[in-house]
């Protein structure tokens, strides 16, 4: 299979180049590195097959690709889907940008939850394969266990998103919004108390040109942004409404589950965290629910609910960079019957973005 990769030098890109290296994807595959800026400069990988980068806009280099990887945005998608295929491509698209996952003609990849579906759409002939939202595919993997056993009658996931979710011009300016905060600490004289330094600090968070803002438009770091993404109808973000809609796609059910709640940003790195509030169709024991969650796929990593195993095992710093989904702070609530609580913590540049991108392909390479 001669594999197209357009987006590997982008943030989810390298993640994903990362990934398909330590996993050897590419001895089942050819791969060939396209760019939409740097075509005819040399190919940086000795791994590719191509000693040049192609032109992702070169329809007849894309067409000679059986798959390609898109992990560009949907800006590209928009350009090139609809064309390549009209021209006569057969291949097979498998996209990281949101554009294509609510098209009658894509599946939503997260092979955890989803192998049967993706698996029989593979053999029916769909050729699109999209990765979920970052914050759909991490509650999923970490309420896996309830969702099999069909407990779940609806959500309210509360998130706490990080920087990189907002790509990596973001995700530096919340570390120059960091500096700026520790600079404003340095300059004050010693003598200053902590509530004198905080003044002037937020006296230069309020003001752009004191305060580099030109990605969010406002301060994260030292603050947080209660809106994720564009308005989707009065008072809704488009973030909050993919929760619902991609749900249920995923687990491709005639019953649907209700999700619906917050989307926020904070100041973290690259894991987005979310208390969820659950409302399952049975009463259960909160140990019945931990086993069952514990049950739910090899990545869960169920955390006790107490102060010192939550404080060092169920935070953006201890999961960062690794495949596990951190589950825990599960409790039963007291406002209504059934309902209960938990708090999650996911690497959303690995099964929030690359992760389930990758191994699609290699059920498109098994199931071919
Ligand atoms: P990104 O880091 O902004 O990269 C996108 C493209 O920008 C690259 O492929 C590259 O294309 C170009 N680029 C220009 N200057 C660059 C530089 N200095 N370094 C690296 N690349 C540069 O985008 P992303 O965050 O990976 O997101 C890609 C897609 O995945 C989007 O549709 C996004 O919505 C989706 N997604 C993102 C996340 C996330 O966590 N960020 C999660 C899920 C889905 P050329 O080589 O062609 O110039």
């Amino acid at each position: 299979m001669k594999l197209g990769l357009v987006g590997w030098r982008g943030m989810v890109g390298s993640v994903l180049v990362e990934r398909m290296l330590a996993e050897k994807d590419f001895d089942h595959c050819t791969p060939f590195l396209f760019t939409t800026s740097q075509a005819g400069q040399a190919s940086p990988y000795e791994w590719a097959a191509n000693d040049t980068l192609l032109d992702a806009y070169d329809f007849n280099a894309l067409m000679e690709m059986d798959a390609l990887i898109v992990t560009q945005g949907s800006d590209y998608t928009q350009k090139v889907y609809e064309d390549l295929y009209q021209k006569g491509w057969q291949g097979y698209w498998i996209d990281a940008a949101s554009h294509l996952r609510m098209d009658n003609r894509s599946e939503i990849v997260l092979d955890p939850i989803n192998a049967n579906l993706i698996k029989d759409a593979i053999l029916s002939g769909t050729k699109t394969f999209v990765g979920g939202n970052c914050t759909v595919s991490l509650m999923l993997m970490a309420i896996d266990g309830l969702v099999r056993r069909d407990l779940v009658e609806w959500i309210i996931p509360m998130t706490y998103q990080a920087a990189s979710g907002a790509g990596a011009k973001s995700m530096a300016e919340l570390i120059n919004q960091m500096g700026s905060i520790y600079q404003t600490k340095t300059q004050a004289s010693p003598s200053e108390n902590i509530l004198a330094i905080e003044k002037q600090i937020t006296h230069n968070m309020q003001s752009e040109e004191r305060f580099p803002q030109s990605e969010f438009g406002v301060p994260l770091g030292g603050s947080l942004i209660p809106w994720i993404d564009s308005v989707k109808a009065p008072g809704l973000s488009k973030e909050e409404w993919k929760a619902e809609v991609e749900t249920n796609k995923i687990l491709g059910r005639e019953a649907s589950i209700g999700v619906d709640g917050l989307c926020v940003r904070v100041g973290t790195l690259r894991c987005h965290s979310q208390a969820l509030t659950l409302k399952l169709k049975e009463d259960l024991s909160v140990s019945e629910v931990e086993e069952y969650l514990k049950e739910g796929n090899e990545w869960v990593r169920y955390v006790e609910n107490s102060p010192e195993a939550s404080k060092k095992y169920l935070t953006p710093a201890s999961i960062s960079g690794g495949l596990d989904i951190a589950v825990g702070r599960l409790r039963k609530l007291s406002v209504a019957p059934n309902m209960y609580s938990i708090f999650t913590v996911g690497d959303q540049l690995l099964w929030g973005a690359a992760e389930p991108l990758r191994r699609v392909l290699r059920l498109v390479l098994s199931e071919k």
